[in-house]
């Protein structure tokens, strides 16, 4: 869900600082590395292509955020996302078995390992919501302009500058368009990926492209899990069968005794009643009431913790109502969301390239922790990061959702030499 990315990348302005304020903290055989890869002649005509293409990289995102890609129904974006796959020749381009679309940009050493790149092509929006896309200046308006049209587009203009400037890196870059990053999704797309042995046993490194902005890189993954609770008993009529136990009335114990937990402190963990629903009539006893719950920690011991809690809350105040009655409760309680924890060692090479490439462009990128698609790889000990696309988004997840591409280039130009730094060249 990106949530946190999307809202997160948007917020600050570039924060250009002088290039001896990185020299202490980057890595020096990182910086060389990125230094000879920048000043190739290849890696020019990219970053010319993707100077003189920022009109039709709007284009495309204008034709895109027309696409409907509801939750769970993606595939008409997928479809439209492998014309261009095909178009620019990748190898195996097709769409797997749970939606993504994917194809491979093969490295010239034709080895086994491979660097994925990718982008969510799902939305948080219906399939009725209205879509009118309008251009205003540099600025799109349309739900799912920035989260994730931009990553979308961004990730077509990386593979269209590296095309044309002939570049060849070292390792196989799998380009992919993924399915279910969004709220219910549970990133059902990239854990797809991973599943399949292929692509488990050679992927070596991980970037996503998520929303907008250049200054933030989220290389810790908060976990989170979620929960539907279900309470059903016999119902009944308010008056006749008024002493008989109320779903409802239960539900409200367990969430006013979640409500009272100390969740102070480090590290930061939360827990939300996100719906509630229930009953049928007002002079009824309802036959049922369930509610969604949502928990998040950056330690996956907490978690566990609350997880706990939650259970115990739900058969305690279950079998305290049906102490007394012949018309017992029953409960579930369903995980409906599993993202699990871990983060980017600081020593990783991954975490040196992102501060060489900063350096390189006299940027700052903040880390920060979020739940997005990078959630999967890290907690598979795969080096990931996820960062935003270039330029900037706002009212993300809501009809009024905008996307600015003043500052994409510069976004691009990160996002390209980070994925070369990556892949090898
Ligand atoms: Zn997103």
């Amino acid at each position: 869900m990106a949530e946190e990315v999307c809202s997160a990348t948007y917020e600050r302005k570039a924060l250009v600082l002088p290039l001896n304020f990185m020299a202490a903290t980057t890595s020096p055989s990182a910086y060389s590395r990125l230094s000879a890869i920048a000043s190739q002649r290849s890696v020019h005509e990219a970053f010319g292509w993707l100077h003189l293409h920022q009109q039709q990289i709007m284009g495309w995102q204008e034709e895109l955020v027309a696409v409907p890609a509801p939750p769970f129904h993606e595939h008409t974006r997928a479809n439209w996302l492998l014309k261009f796959f095909q178009a620019a020749g990748l190898q195996g381009a097709s769409i797997d078995e749970e939606g993504n679309c994917l194809g491979v940009y093969p490295g010239a050493e034709h080895r086994q390992s491979t660097v994925l790149i990718s982008a969510h092509i799902d939305t948080v929006f219906p399939p009725d919501t209205p879509i009118a896309p309008r251009i205003a200046g540099t600025r799109l308006y349309a739900p799912g302009a920035c989260d994730n049209g931009a990553g979308i587009v961004g990730m077509i203009a990386i593979l269209h500058s590296l095309r044309h400037a002939g570049i060849e890196p070292e390792h196989n870059i799998l380009f992919v368009g993924n399915v279910g990053e969004e709220g219910e999704g549970n990133l059902r797309g990239i854990r797809h990926i991973y599943n399949q042995k292929m692509w488990r046993t050679t992927i070596g490194s991980h970037l996503v492209l998520d929303g907008a902005g250049h200054e933030v890189a989220v290389t810790q993954a908060l976990g989170s899990r979620r929960y539907l609770v279900t309470l059903t008993g016999s119902g009944g009529h308010s008056w006749t069968d008024a002493a008989r136990p109320n779903p409802i009335v239960v539900l409200s114990r367990v969430i006013t005794r979640l409500s009272k937990l100390d969740l102070s402190g480090t590290p930061r963990t939360t827990l939300n009643v996100g719906t509630i629903e229930g009953g049928s009539a007002v002079n009824s006893i309802p036959e049922q009431a369930a509610a969604r719950f949502d928990v998040r920690s950056t330690a996956p011991e907490q978690i566990i913790r609350l997880e706990v809690e939650l259970y115990r809350a739900v058969e305690d105040s279950v079998i305290e109502a049906n102490r007394k009655s012949s018309f017992p409760l029953t409960y579930t309680i369903e995980i409906i969301g599993d993202r699990p924890a871990g983060s980017l060692a600081k020593e990783s090479s991954l975490h040196h390239a992102i501060e060489a490439v900063d350096r390189h462009l006299g940027i700052r990128s903040e880390m920060r922790v979020a739940s997005t698609d990078a959630n999967i790889p890290l907690s598979l000990a795969v080096p990931a990061v996820s960062i935003g696309a270039g330029g900037e988004g706002g009212g993300i997840h809501t009809r009024a959702e905008w996307y600015d591409a003043h500052g994409r280039e510069l976004g691009l130009r990160r996002a390209l030499l980070l994925l070369l730094m990556m892949a090898g060249y």
